[in-house]
């Protein structure tokens, strides 16, 4: 389902919990709400739908590519940039990191490990950094 994005910044500096199997709804409804802002939002976390769980939504190509209770373990190429954030205004400064490697749970709660790099490790880095309720 298609939900209402939270733009409210005390809500959005709360740290979200991790996910567990009682979540799968709000997976689907994170997959949902990106699929009907992909013209202008290439990631989400939950708690821009108002879920305060670590789950985060990535578009790769066409699809949107969801990970439950993401952890970057290997991280390198240090450089600094600009975002902006659907749920905020404006742009703001950040550090992150070219190439990125990533345990978390696929939308079954099967344990993964990926590797990513460039604009996709950039989406994850910017979406994980919601769960620590840091407006970015
Ligand atoms: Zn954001």
């Amino acid at each position: 389902m298609v939900k209402q994005i939270v733009r409210d910044p005390m809500f959005l500096q709360l740290k979200s919990e991790p996910a567990t199997e009682d979540d799968r709804q709000v997976v689907q409804d994170l997959i949902d709400t990106l699929n009907a802002n992909r013209d202008r939002c290439v990631g989400m976390a939950a708690n821009m739908i108002g879920v305060r769980k670590q789950i985060i939504v990535v578009a790769m190509g066409p699809f949107s590519v969801p990970m439950i209770n993401p952890v970057i373990t290997k991280k390198t190429g240090k450089y600094e940039t600009e975002e902006s954030c659907l749920s905020l205004e404006g742009v703001r400064p950040c550090t992150r990191y070219k190439e990125i490697e990533v345990d978390y749970l696929d939308q079954n709660f099967e344990k993964k490990h990926g590797k990513y790099t460039d604009f996709t490790a950039q989406i994850i880095q910017h979406e994980i950094q919601h769960f620590s309720g840091e407006l970015i």
